[in-house]
């Protein structure tokens, strides 16, 4: 079945870091359309196993949780691997996992800065790797970075930079890609509401107000509006959008 309830019916998506937030918002949209999703996680086992169990109880859905750190090579590896094992092919892979520390640049705790650039900027690579290896011709990758890369907030400066890093890998890997009818974008959130917002103090009194008077539409995003980006470029409706990178936050940046 392929029809307009089901236009990704057939496709095999795989989303990093998808037990919560907005991973989850997206892997649970594209298995919606009819996507077969691989759940990536690193330790929130019950959470991705939820929304395995969701994925699955609603008719034709099909989903698998596969732990991982994107950090580490052959964890990356394993992923892909157990993605092509169960279903033997992948469309669709949305780069996503992240970890995000505010502190002026002079307080940043090596550990932290170290932790950001682990999972952001080398499991970013790590995954892009695997997913030019893997998948196949016409395929659609989006990366997850963040409005930060323009906003340039005090604070921000190695979360942005780790950020910054993998927007500058999709604008070259879509050339690479392209031959192959490969899609790569980014799409960059604004403030949005998920645990790392809280873990980054976005919900205290004072950040919560200069938020919502940064943002237009004056409140904060939530993950299923960022999904619904994502959706429109994995889509065939997103098939000529490639190398860009959309800010999905209310209307603080305009490119
Ligand atoms: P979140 O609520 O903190 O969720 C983070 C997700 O990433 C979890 O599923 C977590 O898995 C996973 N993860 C963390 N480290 C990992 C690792 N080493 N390997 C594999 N998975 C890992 O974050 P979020 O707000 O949904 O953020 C999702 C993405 O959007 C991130 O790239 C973030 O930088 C970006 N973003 C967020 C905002 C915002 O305001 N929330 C704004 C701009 C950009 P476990 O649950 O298993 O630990």
């Amino acid at each position: 079945m392929n029809d307009a309830a089901s236009p990704l019916a057939g496709k095999v998506a795989l989303v990093t870091g998808a037990s919560r937030g907005i991973g989850r918002a997206i892997a649970a949209r594209l298995a919606r359309s009819g996507a077969a999703v691989v759940v990536n996680y690193a330790t929130d086992e019950r959470s991705a196993a939820d929304l395995v169990a969701e994925i699955r109880g609603t008719g034709d859905g099909d989903a698998i949780a596969v732990r991982a750190d994107v950090a580490c090579d052959a964890d990356v590896v394993h992923l892909f691997e157990a993605a092509i094992a169960r279903y033997g092919r992948l469309d669709i892979v949305v780069v996503n996992a992240g970890y995000a520390y505010f502190a002026p640049l002079a307080e940043t705790p090596l550990d932290e800065f170290d932790r950001m650039f682990a999972v952001n900027t080398r499991g970013a690579f790590l995954c892009l790797r695997q997913a030019a290896r893997q998948i196949g011709d016409g395929g659609r990758i989006v990366c997850i970075s963040t409005i930060g890369t323009v906003l340039n907030g005090p604070g921000g400066a190695c979360y942005f930079g780790s950020k910054a890093a993998i927007e500058q890998f999709c604008r070259v890997l879509a050339h690479e890609l392209g031959p192959r009818r490969i899609t790569v974008n980014v799409v960059s959130p604004g403030f949005t509401d998920t645990d790392m917002l809280i873990a980054t103090g976005g919900k205290e009194p004072a950040a919560a107000a200069w938020i919502d008077g940064l943002t237009p539409l004056g409140r904060l995003g939530r993950p299923a509006e960022i999904a619904n980006a994502v959706h429109f470029l994995v889509n065939a409706e997103g098939a000529w959008v490639n190398r860009q990178n959309l800010a999905v936050d209310g209307g603080i940046v305009s490119r």
